[in-house]
């Protein structure tokens, strides 16, 4: 990796503080401790939750990396930081679900808990103020977010995504329930694998705990007053280091 020095502030999200460095093709995250739940109306700071998702997203890019599916990390910086490409996020939060629960069940007559076979992949546009609401065909085409060749090879990745990660999760006993991955354009124009993939945006299950309450080991924690979120995160980080160990060191 090339030495590089860190430059201002491009964006500051909910969870994380995006960089410019002097080289235009390194941009740098830092994820922030913050956590937030209900579009904002929930807060918190939770120490060391940073540094957890960073370590574990870092373990899952390259996990996604060594499938062949491309995505934007290229090395982890510190603890908390990570140095990835620049890319043009699509405003699109791509959702795909193997069991039933969350927002689906609020909205659809499905029981929480049923397996949704084949997974199912729902659009949401990526949209605070709109309060991310769920896209039609119609819509996406009406807002011209994506062709229709793009959106077909973003489906295609959140697919291959949940393909990994099911059978990766599982061969740690975490049962993937669903969740959200958002995708950004490199300025060659490829549709990668952008933001991050942590128990702030993936819902999932202790296959050795059968409470439904004791085997969350995700956001839901924090959404749901559960306490025990760092914990819950720690015991996730634990079981993805024992299956990729050492993550690529940007120094
Ligand atoms: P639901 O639609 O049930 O709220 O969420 C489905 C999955 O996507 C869950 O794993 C949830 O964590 C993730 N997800 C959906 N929207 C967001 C979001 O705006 N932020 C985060 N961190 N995760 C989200």
């Amino acid at each position: 990796m090339t030495s590089y020095s860190l430059g201002s502030l491009l964006y500051e999200g909910k969870a994380k503080r995006v960089f410019v460095t002097d080289q235009a093709d390194l941009v740098a995250v830092e994820y922030k401790d913050d956590a937030t739940a209900f579009n904002a109306l929930k807060k918190a700071q939770l120490a060391g939750k940073g540094e957890l998702n960073c370590q574990i997203s870092a373990r899952l890019f390259e996990l996604l990396e060594r499938e062949g599916i491309a995505t934007h990390y290229l090395a982890l910086q510190e603890p908390n930081w990570m140095l990835v490409r620049p890319v043009q996020i699509v405003p699109v939060e791509v959702v795909v679900r193997n069991i039933a629960f969350g927002s689906l069940c609020k909205q659809m007559p499905i029981e929480p808990g049923a397996p949704l076979e084949p997974p199912l992949l729902d659009l949401y546009y990526k949209d605070d103020a709109f309060g991310d609401p769920l896209l039609t065909d119609a819509r996406l085409e009406r807002l011209g977010l994506l062709t229709p060749a793009q959106r077909q090879e973003l489906e295609r990745l959140a697919m291959a995504v949940n393909a990994c990660l099911r059978q990766f999760f599982a061969g740690i006993a975490l049962q993937l329930v669903d969740f959200k991955i958002e995708l950004g354009f490199t300025a060659d124009g490829d549709l990668v694998v952008a933001d991050e993939i942590s128990p702030d945006t993936c819902r999932l299950w202790d296959l050795q705990v059968s409470d439904a309450s004791d085997r969350i080991l995700d956001k839901d924690r924090f959404r749901q007053d559960l306490g025990g979120v760092v914990e819950a995160y720690g015991e996730v980080l634990k079981r993805v280091q024992g299956a990729c160990p050492s993550p690529r060191l940007g120094k």
